[in-house]
């Protein structure tokens, strides 16, 4: 079956982006990929937004070749577009203040302090998220190669309430350059102020 976009006929599918149902009429995207519990091939759901916004490479071409009218078409496309720029981006999950301050962030691996502003990640492996651990929103621009992602978070994220979007727009404007550390640029500076070695 190709991946396709319809209107889903019940209200019992859930959406393996964001885990949530998917509503009886509303429209919703089926990628099909080898089935993960048996022989064959099996369809997995999203909502409609959270397939442009996690599944970019596969909703592209099936939003590309469909003349059907879609609500928030040129908002799906740029999603996507977005999104295959910056292939981690769609690993981005949902914005959250840290609960413990036992988390080490994936980008730059210090620990997260408890209440600071991060993003949690997943991938897919044959349809099935499996979530990889958070980063810093500091680490943003460092891990995704763009820090400009505070609608999507929100969009992701629609607990949030307008001081919580304050706040991390504010993290979100306090990058860290934890990429150029990790490829070295950052410690041959340090060795040249003599900090080198720790
Ligand atoms: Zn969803
Ligand atoms: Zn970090």
């Amino acid at each position: 079956m190709p991946d396709s976009i319809q209107a889903a006929p019940t209200g019992r599918a859930k959406c393996r982006g964001c885990g949530k149902a998917i509503a009886k009429g509303e429209l919703r995207f089926g990628e099909s990929g080898p089935n993960s519990y048996g022989e064959g091939e099996a369809t997995t759901w999203f909502h409609l937004a959270c397939s442009a916004l996690m599944r970019p490479e596969k909703l592209g071409p099936v939003l590309e070749s469909t003349a059907d009218e879609l609500p928030e078409r040129d908002w799906l496309a740029e999603c996507v577009r977005v999104g295959n720029e910056h292939p981690r981006l769609p690993r981005l999950v949902r914005a959250e203040r840290a609960s413990s301050g036992r988390a080490h962030c994936r980008s730059c691996r210090e620990l997260i302090e408890k209440g600071g502003w991060r993003f949690a990640l997943q991938t897919f492996e044959e349809g099935r998220p499996s979530p990889i651990g958070t980063i810093h929103a500091e680490c943003a621009e460092a891990y995704f190669g763009t820090a400009d992602l505070l609608e999507r978070a929100r969009r992701l994220t629609p607990e949030l309430n307008d001081a919580d979007a304050a706040d991390l727009g504010q993290a979100l404007a306090e990058q860290r350059p934890g990429l150029a550390k990790t490829q070295g640029v950052d410690e041959d500076e340090e060795t040249k102020l003599g900090s080198g070695s720790v």
